[in-house]
């Protein structure tokens, strides 16, 4: 793949040796050999010495090291990556735990806020509410005529940061990095998009720097056509694509999902990849605390795109442990902005209506908990420090092991820290978070939080499905990804209180992730390939793995 990619790329091209130089995928930088730079006309272009790809690496790590702050990192990243992307390949992968979230959340937030300030050059396509009529056209001024991924967004909920526009295309182009980072799908089948349709925060609009297109978000009739021509227009140019739906607002992102999951290949990370990961930790800490999941009883803070995609893959689980239909939902309870979801209340959107039980209306959390007793506590509202001292303690007095989960990003939204969650518990909790918390030392014991990443899941997913050429992504795979996680977590992570992997592991995770996606794309007879005889060898052969090709014989 990424030979014949690069292969592509020079007979399209057929560049000089500045355009080879100036294209991050060709360049190489000072590891071009003194016969390659002979041939490709790049003698006199580049200092004498020759450095490996190890000398490289290690050169842009001490420099990397230098950077003041986190978002001097994220900017020093995103350069290389625009001037060199096998070496800025090779080195995410050498630093993935620390690099992840430098690249992805926390700090990619930190960095879409402050997007138009620090931009400097294209990645991925930008289509703007205006383009409607010509969106097939401007798919097709990619330079890329295979396409496996896109992730695309609409900058609406960016995060837990809210409405940032087309500052959003940060997400899109962290996403696909992780795609190539965690799974080795080939950078060159990844396509970002930003749809923007405008932007309501008023602090952009206000911005003289703004990228985006300076009026308010378009009308929902406007909006829904632009969407209908926009997947039309995906299935027309790149018809065997992936098509990731992300960040979009819980207003839409139901919506989106329902209309078009059975016409083309497409999931939505928010609702589908947080509840792959997030099944996947509840599994793995039941590992810890020996309980089947048919025991359990859900507790969501937060019923949104992620809370409601988290409890339907629960359900789903419960029911294929033999749950009847309606007790699989009644193990899962919601309180919203409002509080419990209750089949009494007026005012609920459509999304929590299946989780809207017979019971008895609670306006708090704590309450919630005293009354039902949840073995399991999910944040997932975007509100930081809710999951209080007493909240978190009502929860250690009706569960010897107490599962709380603070899955709210970036950092400064989470419910409760780590530490918190393990001094108020005296060590009991089984805790995971959204973005990454230190490990916490509580008397003379070290604790490692898990970080419920949905880098887990998405890059395996997409690599399955992109690998047999999956028609559709069904939840069943999500199912299939959460189980196959969980048990990647080894008996030595668990006793350190972790229920994920270390993330060093991402590349081999991600295969077998992959794997068990194909297998059910195989038995639901949704593949477009033959089957491979070997199907994780055939899946380890498609991953991208950086490396410099050598452009000469
Ligand atoms: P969303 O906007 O769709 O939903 C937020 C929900 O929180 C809504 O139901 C809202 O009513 C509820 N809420 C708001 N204020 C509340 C309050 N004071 N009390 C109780 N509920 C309240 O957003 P989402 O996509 O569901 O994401 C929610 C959070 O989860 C975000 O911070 C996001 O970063 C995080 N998240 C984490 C992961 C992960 O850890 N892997 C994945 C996805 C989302």
């Amino acid at each position: 793949m990424s030979k014949s990619c690069i292969l592509r790329r020079k007979v399209r091209l057929h560049p000089s040796g500045v355009e080879i130089l100036h294209d991050p995928v060709l360049n190489k930088g000072t590891a071009f050999t003194l016969k390659e730079r002979e041939a490709l006309g790049l003698t006199g272009l580049l200092p004498h010495a020759y450095l490996s790809i190890e000398q490289q690496c290690a050169k842009v790590k001490e420099n990397y090291d230098r950077k003041p702050n986190d978002l001097e990192k994220w900017i020093f990243l995103t350069a290389l990556q625009d001037r060199n992307e096998t070496l800025f390949y090779r080195v995410l992968h050498e630093h993935i735990e620390e690099m992840m979230p430098i690249v992805y959340t926390p700090v990619v937030g930190e960095a879409c806020q402050k997007y138009s300030a620090t931009w400097r050059r294209p990645r991925g396509l930008y289509i703007r509410a205006e383009d409607r009529g010509r969106i097939a056209q401007i798919l097709r001024h990619w330079p890329e005529r295979e396409v496996g991924v896109i992730v695309v967004t609409d900058g609406e909920r960016i995060l837990g940061l809210g409405d940032l526009g087309a500052n959003g295309m940060g997400i899109p182009v962290g996403k696909l990095t992780l795609y190539t980072a965690c799974a080795g799908v080939h950078p060159c089948l990844c396509l970002p998009i930003t749809l923007d349709v405008g932007t309501n925060n008023q602090k952009l609009l206000d911005d003289p720097l703004y990228i985006g297109v300076p009026h308010q978000r378009i009308d929902e009739e406007s909006y829904d056509a632009l969407l209908d021509e926009f997947v039309e227009a995906v299935q027309t140019v790149f018809p065997t694509a992936l098509l990731q739906f992300e960040d979009f607002h819980n207003r839409h992102a139901f919506r989106l999902l329902s209309n078009y999951r059975d016409k083309l290949c497409c999931f939505n990370d928010d609702i589908q990849g947080t509840a792959g990961v997030t099944l996947a930790g509840l599994l793995s800490a039941l590992r810890i605390s020996g309980k089947p999941i048919t025991s359990q009883k859900y507790l969501f803070f937060g019923a949104g795109e992620a809370g409601i995609g988290i409890g339907e893959l629960v359900a789903s689980a419960l029911q294929a442990k033999g749950l009847p239909h309606d007790e699989a939902h009644s193990r899962c309870l919601f309180l919203d902005s409002k509080g419990l979801v209750v089949k009494s209340r007026t005012d609920l959107q459509e999304h929590k209506l299946a989780f809207a039980h017979d019971l008895e209306f609670c306006a708090t959390l704590e309450e919630a908990i005293r009354r039902h007793r949840p073995t399991a506590l999910i944040g997932v509202s975007g509100q930081p420090q809710t999951f209080t001292r007493e909240v978190v303690q009502a929860m250690a007095e009706v569960n010897e092991r107490p599962i709380i989960f603070a899955l709210s990003n970036p950092t400064s939204k989470a419910e409760c820290t780590a530490a918190q969650a393990y001094d108020w518990t005296n060590g009991r909790a089984i805790f995971a978070s959204g973005s990454p918390f230190p490990a916490h030392v509580l008397n003379g014991q070290r604790f490692v939080p898990g970080q419920a990443n949905n880098a887990y899941v998405f890059p395996g997913v997409g690599l399955g499905v992109t690998a047999v050429r999956a028609r559709r992504v069904t939840d069943e795979m999500f199912f299939a990804a959460a189980e196959t996680l969980a048990a990647m977590a080894s008996e030595d992570d668990l006793a350190k209180g972790c229920i994920f992997p270390a993330l060093t592991k991402i590349r081999e995770v991600s295969a077998q992730i992959a794997c068990a996606v194909a297998e059910v794309a195989y038995r639901r007879h949704l593949a477009s390939l033959p089957r491979p005889l070997d199907l994780l060898g055939h899946i380890q052969s498609v991953q991208y793995w950086p490396e410099y090709e050598e452009y000469i014989e």
